[in-house]
């Protein structure tokens, strides 16, 4: 099992296009590098690849990846697409999906009904079979590769809050990803407000975790003057502090990798405490390109 990670910051991409944050400036003057928005693909044989999350961003990311190329007049080694919610950031790049080449697109029956509620993604051709997954069922995301999709805490898209939001929701609108060749087995998880003590025991057998790194800290967003909300109020937990996720996931005896990485997040600085802290702990940082073989 090989993973491509496709883009490793989290929606609005490093830099985010207007953002004049540290990282954000740093990242224009090539100081850092950048990002692009969250997407991991994975292949057994390098020939068929599956895409976890479409963002705004894949046309380039296919592009800066050779062996997603066409191989002949009209092709994609994209066979599968699989989504963990329906944020814009994981669900937009559908749209660049669209010219009449087939592949499967798999989400809860929760998650295609917001696709189907926006009439946009009627875009999409015939040619795209549209697959319902149920939670803590398996299904072949490839040939050769099975996967499970389980509930997580989290939230509704943005663009389907209400006044009252829930943030710790459980349910099909925000899922984690378990993939396994047989041999070895991987979890995706980009999008998760808290770690429980079910989650745990999902993550028992993992050799790898893709997880949510959006924010350092609870309050980044508010303390950087970026924003107004928590991260727990945008469905992320933190990765620092001891309610966060180096914290809450280091009885996880698996190699693990923080994915899907706010632009504001100070561990993008190489320098930083942070990203040294974080490498204290164990965990790697994704950065877009990096592969992963298991
Ligand atoms: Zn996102
Ligand atoms: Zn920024």
């Amino acid at each position: 099992m090989r993973f491509l990670v496709l883009g490793a910051a989290a929606g609005g991409g490093l830099p985010q296009w207007n953002c004049g944050c540290r990282n954000c400036r740093d990242a224009r003057l090539g100081r850092i590098a950048s990002a692009t928005q969250s997407s991991l693909a994975v292949t057994l044989d390098g020939q068929n690849w599956a895409v976890l999350n479409t963002s705004p961003d894949i046309r380039v990311q296919l592009q800066n990846c050779p062996s997603m190329h066409p191989q002949s007049l009209r092709h994609s080694p994209l066979r599968a697409v699989l989504l963990t919610n329906g944020d814009i950031d994981h669900i937009a790049g559908l749209l660049s999906l669209r010219e009449q080449s087939p592949f499967t697109l798999f989400a809860t029956a929760g998650l295609l009904d917001v696709l189907e509620a926006n009439p946009v993604f009627n875009a999409l051709p015939a040619a795209v079979g549209r697959h319902p997954v149920r939670l803590s069922e398996g299904f072949e995301l490839l040939p050769g590769l099975q996967a499970t999709v389980f509930a997580v805490p989290g939230k509704v898209p943005l663009f389907m809050e209400d006044r009252q939001v829930q943030t710790d929701l459980m349910g099909d609108q925000t899922v984690g990803v378990r993939l396994s060749d047989g041999a070895k087995t991987a979890y995706y998880i980009p999008g998760c407000s808290g770690v429980s003590a079910e989650l745990l025991e999902i993550l028992a057998d993992a050799d790898h975790i893709f997880f949510d790194g959006t924010l350092w800290h609870d309050q980044e967003m508010i303390q950087s003057g970026t924003g107004t909300k928590t991260g727990q109020r945008m469905g992320h937990i933190s990765i620092s502090g001891p309610e966060g996720s180096i914290a809450g996931l280091r009885s996880v005896d698996a190699a693990k990798t923080f994915i899907h990485i706010n632009n504001t997040n100070p561990v993008w600085q190489p320098g930083s405490a942070q990203h040294a802290e974080v490498l204290a702990a164990g965990w790697t940082i994704a950065a877009d390109g990096m592969e992963i073989a298991l």
